[in-house]
């Protein structure tokens, strides 16, 4: 057996299950014990400083600089008794992960002598060197430097010996360079237009946050396997690997037991987590062999987010001592289930309404349908934005692999709704109503039953589907920064709802009452979204024909989908809403579509390695040792008996030529058409170049390499198999 394999294997063999430290205390004695929340600044700051820090973490308020700086120091005092020597920003460029530069407390202030020193100053805004992130043109085209400015919404905390403060990062000229701050521009859009909604109903209503639940997915692999296979190393996911024979046909991995190793990185990652505030409570199997998931309990958007964007980085961390390494890529391995993070998404007030939740009541039934509705037509509108929202390299591999919803957005609501909704498009009249009518309506909505019995008949094939209480979109991503579908999602919600409202109001100026009005313009609504509306299977081929009739899109990989962002509606919808401005919009097609070339290209170059240095060298051995076997038969028994005795060889050494010739000439191929690619200036045409004449010949590369794994021997084939990749805890 190839040497990296074998000891791979054997390193293995001999792992035990860590020993973790996370003490005899209760989760509720040390959750968020190393961040520095609302409760311990009221503990540390001045009560007018406290008031100033609380208004800017609720309203978004500004921060003055004497109030900044009493901040700044409690902030660091805290951060210090916590082991820190450090501090950082902490954001989110657009290449996906987070980013950090440290700089430390400490500050020499004459011959041995030095002082722990952060000043407000520091706290509120930095200028880290950030000219390597992407930025589409913007720094350029501006000649300005990024700087990040802090987040107060969402608490700093302690990591190591660092103190992280959340920030945004934005160019000087004031453009966004990262996902946090479209995605606050897109809450706050959404906040105050719901807020203004919420006073049809309920004028205690004074603020509207969006909530997200995420669930994260992911696949384990033992690190020395992980550091054997340079395609995981390098690209997060198997390029090569012939299907293992046991795959999840048993189904006996969902809710599995965890085995021991998993189980004490997992309890070690949870009470790390917990540390920082994360409120990460389920944990269990997934559908595939080694695959998890772990869910928290929802939070507002933003801080979810930096919550999951947190937890990936304590997970790959945690991981590192129980010796694994976590995949995020959205398909690490062909032919079984890949790995998306489904964002539960709701409104909730600050009197504790969950506004799509179903009501005691007709009125409080109302304010759910008016919610409700609205979302469904801000999908209908901007499907293909909310498909755009969610494009990736990886992402590609997943959706509509009958096993993660297909590419075309549609929404699910569950028997018990469709029947409401068809019924209130039929019962409100177009005139007015006769009071009989009224009656009857008000009756009916009544009876929207605050469970939904269907609320546990999921249709797991829907990219957006309710679920009894909040909307799951399950399309995004294993390894997305959730940031980009919820600023898309939040912002086409409150375009929607203002469009509602304005229209709701002209009827009521026209001396039409509330309620009545409310209703008419839901059934417009309710007509007018019909066709995004799909309870039947999302997985079926049946279902790509019917939604090509209904008119909705397909669109399968990424530079597609990515498209969108050059329409003139999406770029006013992102400009009229002030979320991005046309600049933005632009520089974050072109980032995306970078993205996109970059990972294929890295996917290409590896196979192309793989094969010509791994693959075809193991193959030719072998094809020697056949050789050297028939050859000897032959010479033993002369031609006729020696053919006959050496055919099985014969026939494999053809075999293996064939493949070996198939693989090489197709990567051959595959090396000049990225050559073609390259040259091309425009990212646009690039990223096409790479979709449909480079990746449109993976396939084939990897199904000559495939086999060649299961003809050569075991012995010498010098990547670690899926089998053991994926078996091997
Ligand atoms: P299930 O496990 O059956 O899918 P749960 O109620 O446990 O349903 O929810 C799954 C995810 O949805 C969890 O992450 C949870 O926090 C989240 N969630 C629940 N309610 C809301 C809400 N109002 N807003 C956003 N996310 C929510
Ligand atoms: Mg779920």
């Amino acid at each position: 057996m190839s040497s990296s394999r074998k000891s791979a294997l054997r390193e293995v063999l001999n792992r035990k299950a860590n020993h973790v430290n996370d003490g005899a205390r209760r989760v509720s004695e040390y959750f968020g014990e190393n961040t520095f929340h609302i409760d311990k600044m009221r503990e540390c700051l001045t009560e007018e400083a406290y008031k100033i820090v609380k208004s800017a973490i609720v309203h978004g308020t500004h921060v003055d600089r004497l109030h900044a700086d009493q901040i700044a120091t409690a902030m660091k005092d805290w951060a210090i008794s916590k082991g820190a020597t450090h501090y950082t920003h902490w954001f989110q460029p657009l290449t996906g992960s987070t980013a950090e530069k440290h700089d430390g407390f400490f500050k020499p202030i004459g011959p041995g002598k030095a002082i722990e020193r952060f000043e407000g100053n520091l706290l509120v805004q930095q200028e880290p060197d950030a000219s390597s992130f992407p930025n589409g043109g913007i720094r350029n085209t501006f000649e300005a430097r990024g700087y990040t400015a802090w987040d107060p919404s969402s608490p700093a905390f302690v990591i190591g010996k660092t103190l992280c403060i959340p920030t945004i990062f934005i160019a000087y000229t004031g453009e966004a360079l990262d996902y946090k701050m479209p995605l606050i521009k897109a809450l706050a859009a959404v906040e105050d237009v719901a807020k203004d909604i919420c006073q049809y109903f309920d004028k205690n209503v004074n603020s509207v946050k969006a909530t997200l639940g995420w669930e994260q997915e992911y696949f384990l692999v033992d690190t020395a396997l992980f550091n054997a296979r340079p395609d995981l190393m390098m690209a997060g996911r198997a390029v090569f690997g012939h299907a293992p024979a046991k795959g999840q046909q048993l189904d006996d991995h969902y809710f599995g037991s965890i085995p021991e190793r998993v189980t004490a990185f997992m309890r070690d990652f949870e009470y790390e987590s917990h540390l920082l505030g994360i409120p990460v409570t389920t944990r269990h199997n997934e559908v595939a062999p080694n695959q998890f998931e772990c869910a928290p309990m929802f939070e507002e958007v933003n801080i979810a987010n930096d919550h999951n964007l947190l937890l990936m980085d304590v997970m790959e961390k945690t991981a590192a001592k129980h010796h694994f390494k976590v995949l995020l890529h959205e398909k690490p391995f062909a032919g079984i289930n890949g790995s998306g993070k489904h964002n539960n998404w709701s409104l909730g007030t600050n009197t504790g309404v969950n506004l799509l939740q179903p009501g005691k009541n007709p009125k409080s039934n109302l304010r759910f349908l008016t919610f409700f509705v609205n979302t469904i037509m801000a999908i209908h509108d901007n499907a293909d934005l909310l498909r755009a929202s969610i494009a990736s390299a990886g992402n590609d591999h997943r959706l509509g692999a009958n096993e993660a919803p297909p590419a075309i957005i549609s929404v699910f609501i569950g028997s018990q709704l469709t029947k409401m909704l068809d019924d209130l498009e039929k019962s409100i009249s177009a005139g007015k109503m006769t009071p009989e009518a009224k009656t009857e309506l008000k009756l009916n909505i009544g009876k929207i039953p605050q469970i939904l019995l269907d609320n546990t008949d999921r249709n797991r094939t829907s990219p957006f589907a309710f679920t009894g209480n909040k909307f799951e979109f399950r399309a995004v991503g294993s390894s997305a920064n959730c940031a980009q579908a919820m600023m898309v999602l939040n912002t086409i919600v409150a375009k929607q709802l203002l469009k509602f409202k304005t229209n709701v109001d002209k009827q009521i100026e026209a001396g039409e009452k509330r309620d009545e009005a409310i209703l008419k313009e839901l059934q417009t609504i309710i007509k007018a979204s019909k066709k995004i509306r799909f309870e039947g299977n999302g997985y079926g081929e049946a279902w790509a024909i019917e939604a090509a009739k209904r008119g909705l899109s397909n669109l399968k990989d990424t530079p597609r989908a990515l498209d969108v962002y050059a329409r003139k509606e999406v770029e006013e919808l992102f400009n009229e809403l002030g979320i991005l401005s046309p600049v933005e919009l632009e520089a974050r097609h072109e980032i995306e579509l970078e993205n996109y070339i970059l990972k294929i290209q890295i996917e290409a170059r590896i196979m192309g390695d793989i094969a010509k240095n791994h693959i075809v060298p193991a193959a030719i051995e072998y094809q020697n040792v056949l050789l050297k076997n028939a050859q000897g038969l032959i010479d033993i028994l002369g031609k006729e008996e020696g053919e006959e005795a050496a055919r099985t060889q014969i026939n494999f050494i053809k075999s293996i030529s064939k493949h070996v010739n198939g693989l090489n000439d197709k990567v051959n191929l595959m090396i000049a058409e990225r050559k073609k690619a390259n040259v091309l200036d425009d990212a646009r045409d690039k990223a096409y170049a790479y979709c449909d004449n480079v990746k449109s010949m993976f396939d084939e590369i990897r199904y000559h390499a495939d086999k060649l794994e299961i003809m050569i021997d075991d012995n010498s084939w010098p990547l670690p198999k899926l089998r053991e990749l994926l078996f091997t805890k």
